[in-house]
């Protein structure tokens, strides 16, 4: 059982809270005073949602000197001594596991890397293991953990129904099975939801409430944020537009169909030309490894990946009208010109007003960042409803 379930204050209480809490947020730590300027709230008022917010382990109060010669001011900041949120990272080939402050920030050196199993105990055996490993015995209070997924994730039901590149969380709900096991709070979010939230809160889409997130990796997903939400679907399953056939008859898909996106302009699309070429197995990090070096010439397959990249980007500024479409990705790294050439070829496809309007940038964010992103987006609801919370609503 959470500490947050142990805490049912007032609606004005919670009130309160909630605007204590944002000018944490906005602005890190502040002295009492401070806040109490800052939100307009009494003393007493501040002193109280302060207790309240520290009994949660959310804000904790520290007493160290500003300066060598000032008198110790005691600051309220978003906590990261005594409690920490983690965040964890399913993809293909490696999940990661990371602690982060309330603030959202990495702790450097807690995290830990595992090989991604073809069996679901087994994966999540791990992830209980690694967690144990970064949390036993430090003293620290483990307030939740958000869970990034790629595929479709259904968050009605909370079940990753369909993930085309790590078919072993298939009907499955890792995040319940977490919770579970390590009696912690664990929220579940699609990868491209991570990446939304990781940009608007720490990234460059601060203050952005029209965005669109491309990830292109193992394969090709979407996140929009509309109006300061994102836009989910029914279930939470919008956005796949790395599933759109962008080739009759082309090569089989993970989900079942063939010649979608992902298939031509993935990072495994990639590869997948570069290894045939080259007669031998190449992943993208050794490909880029071997750019790099000179070693390579792939300039027709970077091509080939581009062009396709570049339909799939007009198409979703045709059909989001985002203000800002952020790509994220380490495909670009094969070419200093990548990214320019995209945004040109982009610009060929995609309706002239709609194109004239929409910045082109690449993602600053991680899944990391987006999963601690998506645990404090939770647990600051929770204790303060409505407190910018772009996350859909769904019961957990
Ligand atoms: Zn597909």
């Amino acid at each position: 059982m959470s500490m947050l379930t142990q805490v049912r204050p007032s609606l004005l209480g919670r009130i309160n809270e909630r605007q204590v809490l944002r000018v944490l947020q906005q602005l890190g730590p502040l002295s009492r005073a401070e806040v109490v300027r800052q939100t307009g709230l009494s003393a007493p008022t501040v002193s109280k949602a302060a207790a309240s917010l520290m009994r949660t382990g959310l804000v904790e109060e520290n007493d160290r000197a500003d300066n060598a010669r000032g008198r110790p001011a005691k600051k309220l900041r978003l906590a990261c001594e005594t409690t920490c949120v983690l965040g964890i990272v399913v993809d293909a080939e490696m999940c990661q596991i990371v602690t982060a402050g309330l603030d959202g920030k990495l702790l450097a050196g807690r995290d830990i890397q595992v090989a991604t199993p073809d069996q679901y105990e087994i994966l999540i055996d791990h992830l209980v293991a690694a967690v144990e490993d970064l949390t036993v015995g430090n003293g620290w209070t483990v307030l939740g953990i958000g869970l990034s997924m790629p595929g479709l994730v259904d968050y009605r039901r909370q079940l990753s129904v369909l993930s085309p590149n790590v078919p072993v969380t298939n009907g499955q709900s890792p995040a319940v099975d977490l919770q579970t096991r390590l009696g912690i709070d664990c929220v579940m979010l699609q990868e491209c939801h991570a990446l939304c939230l990781a940009e608007r809160q720490l990234g460059l889409a601060q203050g952005l409430d029209d965005f669109a997130m491309l990830e292109v990796g193992t394969g090709v997903g979407l996140g929009v944020m509309s109006g300061g939400n994102l836009l989910i679907g029914h279930n939470g399953l919008a956005g796949e537009i790395g599933h759109i056939t962008l080739v009759d008859q082309g090569l089989p898909c993970g989900c079942g169909n063939r010649g979608c996106l992902e298939t031509v302009a993935s990072d495994s699309a990639l590869a997948r030309r570069v290894s045939r070429k080259f007669g031998r197995r190449l992943n993208i990090q050794l490909i880029i490894d071997m750019v790099e070096a000179g070693q390579i010439d792939i300039a027709d397959e970077i091509a080939d990946n581009l062009r396709f990249l570049a339909i799939g980007l007009a198409a979703l500024i045709n059909l989001f009208n985002p203000s800002t479409l952020f790509v994220h990705g380490r495909q670009f790294a094969v070419d200093p010109n990548f990214f320019e050439r995209l945004v040109k070829e982009t610009r060929q496809r995609a309706l002239p007003p709609s194109f004239a309007e929409c910045r082109i940038v690449q993602a600053k964010g991680s899944k990391t960042l987006g999963a601690v992103a998506g645990i404090i987006q939770s647990l600051t609801s929770a204790i303060a409803p409505g407190f910018t919370s772009p996350m859909p609503n769904f019961p957990r």
